[in-house]
């Protein structure tokens, strides 16, 4: 979705809860004496302890919403702010009442974490009191449930209850955040037992068996089509999975897609049948399927292995019902649909990965991306470097054309804008620092001695670019590896840990 940078949403869904004993945990309203707090992990405990809202409820509701990120104070799609989602738009207004509740301003609990932490605890307490819970009632965990599903403001059953069930999954999961400045925040596993009511479980979804089933506002998309579906269109959500499924089923939205993907576990929600057009992509809409995965575009830590692989099984399902070619001409980001002002995907979505996992071709067939040195590419070039390096530009979104091994004007076209993109020289040659930024593009996981996968594999590439000499890239990060980012690190005077942090990646992508 995302146009800018903008907001977020939350939310899980059921099956994973890990429902166990029904026990009553003692609460953590008090500061914990034990262990310094920084300054979130402090505003979570003042705010639980002046609401009397569990501080570990309050903590799941924020990573749910946000993974404790405030994003500046600019709104998620649907309208909410700060790390605990205070919403201010037609039909939800909670930051509104956060700021009645706790005499702050609008603005202070859209752009001061502490004061939204607190305006999160002031409307939960004051649902608490609505529903008549007593002190002993607040201090158990499990009773907040329906609560928490008011708290989402949902519309339907089953989109509350995938609001409240996503809290509860990470209470029983536990939590390790970063919150902003870098603070790390732990919320240890629990068992939980939510006393949920009434509210039943989301359908089966008519088009993609494996998905769930929630409809849209019919407000929100047209019945029919006015071309044959003939393309897929990635998007991110700017908000949590529940917070979109909650937001698209409001007729204010005018916004929709065909299906929305969960982070934590690849859960996918249906919500415009694929014979009708969904609203996401202006000039996309009338010949796309639109598919939206939780998270925020600046934020890595919403894109999950889970999600893409879930992602790539729908998409792989829908090219093969109708025909659609498994490439990047027509599996496209929201970004790249002529006529949008949007950003998303964004640059930490793998294109490279996902296209893999959807069994197409990240721009032509299977193509070798790892040799033992890299050669300087330039218009005229020809040979499988040439091939690796369309279909790396191809994947990051920078149109080199067919995959053919031949460096035409068209691949020069593409080397040219990808260079101004990262801050390099702009010289349309693929020499060592453009091959370093090209290969490390993508998703910035944190690497270390013993990490294995893809993103290891993309690592040591780049390495071996970068370093000029040859670091096997065997997707395994042993010793080897950790010697090759410590050769990295200190020539690029970085901190030498042999870790690959963001400021590791960073200098990788740049090209540095
Ligand atoms: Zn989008």
């Amino acid at each position: 979705m995302p146009r800018i940078p903008l907001g977020r949403a939350a939310l899980a869904g059921l099956g994973t809860l890990a429902v166990v004993a029904a026990a009553v945990q003692p609460v953590s309203a008090a500061p914990r004496a034990d262990r310094a707090e920084g300054p979130v992990a402090h505003a979570f405990s003042g705010a639980a302890a002046e609401y009397g809202v569990p501080r570990d409820l309050l903590i799941a509701l924020g990573y749910s919403e946000t993974h404790l990120d405030g994003h500046h104070g600019l709104p998620s799609q649907a309208g909410g702010y700060g790390v605990m989602h205070l919403v201010s738009n037609p039909d939800q207004h909670t930051l509104e009442l956060a700021s009645r509740l706790t005499g702050d301003t609008a603005r202070e609990l859209r752009t001061d974490t502490a004061a939204n932490i607190r305006g999160g605890a002031a409307v939960l307490r004051s649902y608490a009191d609505h529903a008549g819970l007593s002190k002993a009632e607040r201090r158990d965990t499990d009773s907040w449930y329906p609560l928490l599903a008011r708290y989402g403001g949902a519309t339907d059953p089953a989109t509350a209850r995938l609001y409240a069930d996503t809290v509860y999954t990470f209470l029983a999961k536990g939590v390790t955040a970063r919150a902003e400045g870098g603070e790390r925040l732990t919320l240890p596993a629990r068992k939980v037992a939510p006393e949920r009511g009434s509210l039943a479980p989301a359908a089966q979804s008519p088009d993609y068996p494996s998905a769930l089933w929630v409809p849209a506002n019919a407000a929100n998309y047209a019945v029919g089509r006015t071309a044959s579906v003939s393309k897929v269109v990635i998007h991110v959500t700017e908000g949590s999975y529940a917070g979109t499924i909650s937001w698209f089923q409001n007729p204010s939205a005018q916004v929709s897609a065909h299906y929305v993907v969960r982070s934590s576990d690849g859960q996918i929600t249906q919500m415009v049948r694929e014979k009708d057009t969904a609203w996401h992509a202006r000039s996309g809409n009338a010949s796309g399927i639109g598919i939206e995965h939780e998270g925020y575009v600046d934020d890595p830590s919403w894109f999950t292995d889970a999600m893409y692989r879930s992602s790539a099984a729908l998409t792989a399902s829908i090219c093969a019902r109708y025909g659609i070619p498994k490439d990047r001409a027509h599996i496209v980001g929201h970004s790249e649909v002529p006529g949008n002002d949007h950003t998303d995907p964004g640059p930490n979505w793998n294109w490279t990965y996902y296209m893999q996992l959807v069994g197409g071709s990240t721009g032509g067939g299977e193509v070798q991306l790892g040799f033992p040195s890299y050669d300087t590419l330039r218009s005229g070039s020809t040979g499988a470097q040439v091939s690796a390096a369309q279909s790396l530009l191809n994947a990051q979104g920078f149109d080199a054309g067919t995959v053919d091994g031949s460096f035409g004007t068209k691949t020069t076209s593409a080397v040219t804008a990808f260079q101004k993109a990262r801050g390099l020289g702009a010289d349309g040659v693929v020499g060592a620092r453009t091959w370093t930024a090209l290969l490390s593009a993508g998703s910035t996981p944190a690497l270390s001695q013993g990490s294995t996968g893809a993103a290891v594999q993309r690592l040591q590439r780049a390495l071996t670019a970068a370093l000029g000499r040859t670091v096997t890239a065997d997707g395994d990060f042993g010793s080897g590896t950790q010697q090759a980012v410590r050769d990295y690190q200190t020539s690029r005077s970085l901190g030498v840990d042999g870790q690959v942090g963001p400021a590791t990646w960073g200098a990788l992508q740049a090209g540095r």
